[in-house]
């Protein structure tokens, strides 16, 4: 550790030598994985003694009130990168700077700081002030003040370290911060209860319209736990260590590093605001774009089936789905979220141009729009609710209540019953599966003396044609059940089916005919088939054998 009187013997010199540098560290947005902002972290490279950390000077400096110089040599670098980077062609990511409470104490820190800006050409958009609660102990009175001045400049305000102190919920209740930063000794020990109290935090905070950051994230379990409950924005060793403006410049060069588009930055701030935690986000969300009442009580676990989806190109891409919206769509017959999301590209099917008239009249009329559908007997609830938009895209809030015409167990049980009967029907019910050369038999009553399940399907299928088919039909059965051709044949009836009469085998080697259907089923992945064996009856009998041989 270094001691007080070198840090105070040195300070000054540290500054005008440009030892005392702005390292950076970035922020991601969680739900797109990329940098949309950078935090400044002081670090004074010493000659001597190599890097402090702001541990080893901060305190000593904020005792001797040297910290109001420091901050403003820290928000200087801050500005003369940004124009930097303006110069070279490029566009900067917003920063955000530290400012001790003391710094609060002088009473020229709005002129001081609003100089700094624009002596660069900085936007206040573009640097975001990170105080901690400890601002309000001795100043409650002035830094109503100085915070609403800064507000009113256009400048963003965050709370830093939330949680860590007394007053965090008491400051949130008279401040309207943009954002706070939850504080990384939640993270640190990431037990069920540090879990309920972070989810808590996210979803008042949002009740509140304020963003919310998580710090000190370090592993891939926190960012999907930090994601999944909508935390907005994540920063830590996970993603990435405080860098020198070498380094930044580097990391944001590297492939695999997007930073945020700026025209995004207000339709994702929007999307933000959304409680994914909440019994109702999207009532929430409108209520509180409509500056009505508050929120409904969070649950830890969430219970309602939430997704967004973003609209873009014609193209819609699922951003975020929670575990009840993916059970949900099971439901309905999907297998996972790509599959729905499949599903609802394809402008064939009517999935497509239902969600584009909801997402326009919602767009439209400005609120949550609900509409009811029917699959076979399942039917279904969508709510679509806008959220926000750019030139080029829109984002959407989905829900989904599925429900089925009586209880799905009573359906079951139902079928069950009567399958019976309705196999009666049939002779022979087979699942075909030409795609891995397969079959499985559901049913049968006739007594072949091959089980001809037990064999590749293709060739189970030439040696039923040799042992069980009458040699007329041959043939024509062979093509009947040529799968290089069935799809086309199936596509050209328009039906989902194709069928053809045939005269199979039975006991005593007498032939009778029996009419053959094969149905295909529709799965999304293999491409089954149904085959099943039907007898005719007498009438249909006669008509077949006077047309064929
Ligand atoms: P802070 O504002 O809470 O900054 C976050 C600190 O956590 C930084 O330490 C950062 O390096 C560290 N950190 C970031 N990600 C992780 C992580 O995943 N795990 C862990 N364990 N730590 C992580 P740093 O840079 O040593 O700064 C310490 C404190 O010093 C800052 O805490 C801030 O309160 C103060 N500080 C830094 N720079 C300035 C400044 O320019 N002005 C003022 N007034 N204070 C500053
Ligand atoms: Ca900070
Ligand atoms: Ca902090």
């Amino acid at each position: 550790m270094i001691g007080e009187t070198y840090i105070l013997e040195n300070f000054e010199r540290a500054l005008e030598n440009g030892h005392i540098k702005a390292y950076f560290q970035p922020m991601l947005r969680s739900f797109t994985g990329e940098v949309c902002c950078v935090e400044t972290l002081a670090r004074w490279e010493d000659p001597i003694n190599g890097v402090l950390s702001p541990a080893e000077f901060i305190g000593t400096l904020e005792k001797h009130r040297l910290i109001y110089t420091h901050d403003l040599a820290m928000l200087e670098s801050v500005c003369r990168h940004y124009a930097g980077t303006v110069s070279a062609g490029k566009l900067p990511v917003p920063y955000s700077v530290n400012l001790s409470r003391l710094d609060f104490d002088e009473p020229d820190i709005f002129e001081r700081i609003t100089g700094i800006l624009g002596k660069y050409d900085v936007p206040a958009s573009a640097v975001h002030l990170e105080v901690t609660e400890s601002v309000l102990l001795d100043h409650a009175e002035g830094f109503r003040k100085t915070f609403d001045r800064f507000h009113n400049a256009g400048f963003r305000i965050w709370m830093d370290d939330f949680g860590s102190g007394f007053a965090s919920l008491n400051v949130l209740k008279d401040y309207d911060f943009d954002l706070i930063k939850i504080d990384m000794m939640f993270l640190s020990s990431m037990n069920e209860r540090a879990r309920t109290i972070i989810s808590s935090v996210v979803s008042m905070a949002k009740s509140l319209g304020i963003h919310t950051l998580a710090e000190g994230v370090e592993t891939a379990e926190q960012v999907d736990f930090l994601r999944g409950i909508g935390c907005e924005l994540l920063q830590g060793y996970f993603y990435a260590k405080p860098m020198s403006t070498g380094e930044l410049e580097q990391y944001l060069n590297a492939e695999d590093v997007k930073a945020e588009k700026e025209t995004d930055r207000a339709y994702l701030n929007n999307i933000g605001l959304l409680n994914v935690l909440s019994g109702d986000p999207i009532g929430d969300y409108s209520r509180n774009r409509n500056k009505a009442v508050g929120s409904q009580p969070a649950s830890r676990k969430s219970q309602y089936p939430l997704a967004l989806l973003e609209f873009c190109e014609g193209r819609f891409t699922f951003v975020y789905a929670n575990d009840d919206y993916i059970a949900e769509i099971k439901q309905l017959g999907f297998y996972d979220l790509s599959d729905a999301e499949k599903q609802i590209n394809d402008s064939s099917k009517p999935f497509y141009s239902g969600t584009i008239k909801q997402m326009n009249d919602s767009i439209k009329l400005e609120c949550a729009v609900k509409k009811d559908y029917v699959i076979g007997d399942i039917y279904y609830s969508l709510t679509i609710m806008f959220i926000a938009s750019t030139d080029e895209k829109t984002m959407l809030a989905l829900n989904i209540r599925v429900f089925c015409s009586d209880g799905i167990e009573d359906r079951f049980e139902e079928i069950n019953r009567y399958s019976r009967a309705l196999f009666y029907n049939f002779d022979l019910v087979n699942i075909l599966d030409p795609d891995r050369d397969r079959s499985r038999q559901i049913y049968s009553n006739l007594p072949f003396d091959t089980v001809y399940g037990f064999i590749p399907l293709r060739a189970g299928i030439k040696e039923f044609a040799a042992n069980e088919i009458h040699i007329y039909d041959r043939d024509r059965y062979l093509a009947f059940m040529n799968f290089d051709t069935l799809d086309q044949r199936i596509d050209k009836d328009e039906c989902s089916f194709v069928q053809q009469p045939f005269r199979v085998r039975i006991p005593d080697d007498k032939y009778v005919w029996k009419l053959i259907r094969i149905t295909r089923i529709p799965t999304s992945e293999l491409s089954c088939y149904m085959f099943s064996m039907q007898r005719m009856t007498p009438a249909d009998i006669r008509l077949v054998s006077e047309q064929l041989p």
